[in-house]
């Protein structure tokens, strides 16, 4: 640090150049990020929210209270109408609370004391995160060749230490979702925490449903699923930090207690302490704003622009791994490998994601890829091949 204070202007010019250095998504050139601008007035409003804390709800109340209606409203979009539960910064978090709620509630019920979650091979690291923190084992479910959970798999790894099921709803790499209505019913069965990742595809699933897409069910009207994971800084718009994690029950939370002396509520269930009211009021702004019909605009707009992206790929003779089912497209050329694929698009300027399993470009058509970028995009990829 400097002994002295410098002037405003100066520590300006310097970060201004360094976020320079910075991609920008009004670009278009981003291809495969899940985040995307967040809408101004969402902006707007988390400013004006900076200094509100709700590690200390009871100093917050009006923000408490703020947060109370974004976790009805998102809990009432997936078919839940007393929700509990709490907006993080992300998917991470929000996936590791999951986690923290069910081995301590199969450590209260059950008795279980070195437990086992079940996660896809399709799932998101955040879980490996997840299971090192809270001293978890994984044991992974094989997937089919479609891409999604062998449900076969799946209940041949319940074991008597099984504290968790996850399932995916839009898959990290591919978009997919899983089939949650079948394996909701083995959990429910066996009387096991069920948990569905619906970090990206929480805030498009429920409205392309509305609008007569052929997607299945995910959400709490099935009886099995005991949490959820929605990120409005996704598909939702909101800036980051921006996660959401919904629970059926309460005791889930009570589960996750621990004593908090000296602030103004006895008990706290979060991971993070001080922690932003500002992501509350954002993304309650935002969804008041947008309403459904808004991210169902939103959602159809990606979707169509997703086909439209797959069906000009075709054209050219690359191969879609799958038929989209979100706004993902991952693709290759039969007759190129991949990674040098990639690097020739990252030549021409694009900024591409490369998917593990199975190996593809994978591109995300958040809302800062417009038709136009596409076209530009198609364009490239014509030449290149
Ligand atoms: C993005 C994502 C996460 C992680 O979310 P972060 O906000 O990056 O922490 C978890 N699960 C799925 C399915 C995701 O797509």
């Amino acid at each position: 640090m400097d002994d002295k204070p410098i002037d405003k202007q100066d520590i300006l010019k310097e970060l201004d150049e360094l976020h320079k250095l910075d991609h920008n998504y009004a670009d278009g050139r981003i291809l495969g990020s899940m985040c995307t601008e967040a809408h101004p007035f969402a902006k707007e409003v988390f400013c004006k929210f900076l200094d509100t804390n709700l590690g200390d709800p009871g100093l917050f109340r009006g923000t408490k209270q703020i947060e109370n209606n974004v976790i009805k409203s998102i809990g009432e979009l997936l078919s839940l109408d007393d929700a509990y539960g709490n907006i993080v910064t992300g998917g991470t978090e929000a996936n590791l609370m999951a986690m923290r709620a069910a081995r301590n509630h199969a450590r209260k019920y059950k008795g279980i004391s070195d437990g086992e979650i079940i996660i896809p091979e399709s799932a998101h690291f955040s879980f490996k995160k997840a299971a090192d923190m809270l001293n978890l084992k994984i044991v992974e479910a094989k997937i089919d060749e479609n891409y999604k959970i062998d449900v076969e798999s799946l209940r041949d790894a319940i074991s008597d230490k099984t504290v968790a099921i996850v399932a995916i709803a839009g898959t990290t790499e591919l978009g997919l979702i899983d089939p949650i209505e079948e394996i909701s019913e083995i959990a429910f069965e066996n009387n096991i925490y069920f948990h569905v990742d619906a970090a990206f595809g929480g805030f498009s699933i429920p409205f392309l449903r509305q609008a007569g897409y052929d997607l299945p069910v995910f959400d709490f009207s099935l009886d099995g699923v005991c949490s959820i994971t929605v990120d409005p800084h996704k598909m939702g718009l909101a800036p980051i930090p921006a996660g959401g994690i919904i629970f059926r029950c309460e005791e889930y939370l009570d589960v996750m207690a621990v004593d908090s002396p000296y602030l103004t509520v006895k008990t706290q269930s979060t991971i993070v302490g001080t922690r932003l009211g500002a992501s509350s009021a954002a993304t309650y702004a935002i969804m008041k704003y947008f309403g459904r019909e808004g991210y169902t605009k939103l959602a159809q707009n990606l979707m169509e622009n997703t086909k439209f992206f797959a069906q000009n790929l075709k054209k050219l003779g690359y191969e879609i791994v799958c038929e989209p089912e979100l706004n993902i497209v991952a693709f290759n050329h039969p007759d190129m490998d991949t990674n040098v694929l990639a690097q020739k698009l990252e030549d021409l300027g694009w900024k591409v994601s490369v998917a593990k399993c199975p190996v593809a470009i994978r591109v995300v058509l958040m809302n800062h890829i417009k038709k136009n970028h596409l076209e530009e995009l198609l364009k490239d990829l014509e030449d290149i091949y």
